[in-house]
């Protein structure tokens, strides 16, 4: 049997010769390398230039609004319910004010899945618009400790110079003001990550109680805030390039009908620069394109791509090249949106956002997700009661001839509010008590567990086993019914 040479140099589960030395990087290749790093591998720090424009200000206008709703809403209650909780601890998660419970895992799954597919479908029709506009690790990022380290160092050229410089007294301040105010910044963002996790309440308890009281507590406190510090001090973009999976999923997720950040090669190339005597109407005739290869798009990019390039995974699609080049554009006299949303057909083709069966594929599993959804919603009762045989018991026969069961009954009130609970044995005809009682009522988000004890004439029995209905109710409205067995003697 004949093997072609280069499949006998292979080992034999397909994997390279460790022998066979590494692909040398292209330098030249920008999708070879990546632009924070250099040949020695080492970390390039980005010094983004100041940007202005009309996507900056409508993205600080929504930064503002994301910011408060960030933090205003550990504090914002719904029926006495928080907005938004994920008591991983209690395992109890509250999301616009409703609460769920373990036991209601499957709306949970479900609404993650409806989440993921409404993810794949926003970003296969948009982009990475959530990375621009709404990520907090933006939002925070670039419009809160950019802003403050602008203010303190001055822009990109004044950091760069200030990073070089000795340590004099005057940077020694403004290094320790910058980091002293990221740090108490980051300490603040930590806790209010913490209270959608414990709530404002218990968080509040933690800081006022001695602390010997709440070790844990202080712990992730204390963790939360130096990861914030870490993040926005000196991980920065590297957390979208390296950490963020939904950068990684980009390029499964668009294709050329999606509306990205796009540089309009057609209309740019080939770019120039544009002399002070040259008109830019003329510059067609000498073969040059609208760009003047200021590079203006690359010093505010705070990931350091070019997006002239094309498509890249570090493109957080922040706009800040739109800004940047329009502002050139409106100096040259040309028309703005050189650097524009558009898809890559958009731009070689002239198409418009078109609604692609691939998009439709997407939509319809998002409206059937939604669908299930919302009938698991609505179908989902104030209170869960579950009913078990007690463990080990049999029945017992009273002296009047009647046959009793016992069964453990567990009530979750899902609601903010104290529930009175029914319970009716529905069928056969019998009696049926909770711990003597008939109806209990059940604490506010609390479980509750009793013994129930249903009594059947002998005449209601099957031999052996009898299937058992009991009917929950509360306020006089059914709310579900649950099934059992009652265990009796054998004819
Ligand atoms: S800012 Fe505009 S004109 Fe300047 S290099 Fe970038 S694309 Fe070209
Ligand atoms: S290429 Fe433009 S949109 Fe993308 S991250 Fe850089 S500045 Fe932002």
């Amino acid at each position: 049997m004949n093997t072609p040479k280069n499949q006998a140099s292979q080992p034999p589960n397909g994997t390279p010769d460790a022998g066979t030395p590494a692909k040398a990087v292209d330098w030249s290749n920008f999708r070879d390398h990546i632009s924070t790093a250099d040949r020695t591998g080492k970390r390039q720090w980005i010094y983004p230039r100041k940007v202005t424009g009309r996507f900056f200000r409508w993205r600080t206008w929504f930064s503002w609004l994301l910011l408060a709703i960030m933090f205003a809403g550990p504090f914002i209650t719904i029926n006495g319910n928080p907005l938004l909780m994920m008591n991983i601890v209690e395992r109890k998660f509250v999301v616009l004010g409703q609460i769920f419970w373990p036991q209601d895992m499957i709306i949970f799954a479900v609404a993650v899945l409806l989440c993921l597919v409404s993810v794949v479908v926003f970003t296969t029709a948009f982009g990475r618009l959530w990375c621009g506009w709404a990520c907090p690790q933006t939002v925070m990022m670039e419009m809160v400790f950019r802003k403050i380290e602008y203010a303190i160092e001055g822009d990109a050229a004044s950091q760069r110079e200030l990073n070089k410089a000795p340590w004099t007294t005057l940077k020694v301040v403004k290094k320790a003001l910058k980091h002293g105010i990221f740090f108490g910044l980051s300490f603040v963002v930590g806790n209010v990550l913490l209270s959608y996790i414990i709530g404002w309440r218990d968080l509040y308890q933690i800081i006022i109680d001695p602390p010997a009281k709440h070790l844990v507590g202080l712990a992730f406190m204390t963790g939360f805030s130096l990861l914030f510090y870490g993040i926005f001090a000196r991980f920065r973009e590297q957390a979208c390039t390296f950490v963020c999976p939904y950068g990684r999923l980009q390029s499964l997720l668009i294709d050329d009908n999606t509306i990205i950040v796009a540089y309009d090669h057609k209309r740019g190339e080939n770019r120039g620069p544009i002399h002070r005597s040259e008109k830019f109407s003329s510059r067609r005739q000498t073969g040059l394109g609208d760009c003047i290869a200021c590079n203006r798009c690359v010093t505010v990019c705070p990931t350091g791509i070019d997006i002239r390039n094309g498509v890249q995974m570090e493109c957080v699609q922040c706009t800040a090249c739109i800004d940047a080049c329009d502002h050139v554009m409106d100096k040259v006299g040309a028309p703005r949106g050189l650097i524009r949303y558009a898809s890559v057909n958009g731009i070689e083709k002239g198409q418009h956002l078109r609604f692609t069966p691939r998009l439709a594929a997407y939509t319809v599993v998002l409206l059937a997700l939604a669908t299930v959804l919302g009938l698991m919603l609505f179908m989902r009762s104030d209170v869960e009661a579950t009913v078990l045989r007690a463990p080990g018991s049999l029945f017992q026969q009273m002296p009047d001839g009647h046959f009793s069961n016992l069964y453990t009954v567990r009530l979750v009130n899902k609601t903010s509010r104290e529930m009175p609970v029914e319970l009716r044995l529905e069928s056969p005809a019998g009696t049926l008590a909770i711990m003597g009682q008939t109806a209990v009522a059940v604490p506010a988000q609390k479980l509750l567990e009793n013994s129930v004890l249903i009594e059947l004439e002998p005449s209601a029995m099957k031999s052996g086993t009898t299937p058992v209905l009991i009917g929950v109710y509360s306020n006089g409205k059914k709310l579900e019914t649950l099934k059992t067995a009652f265990i009796g003697p054998r004819n």
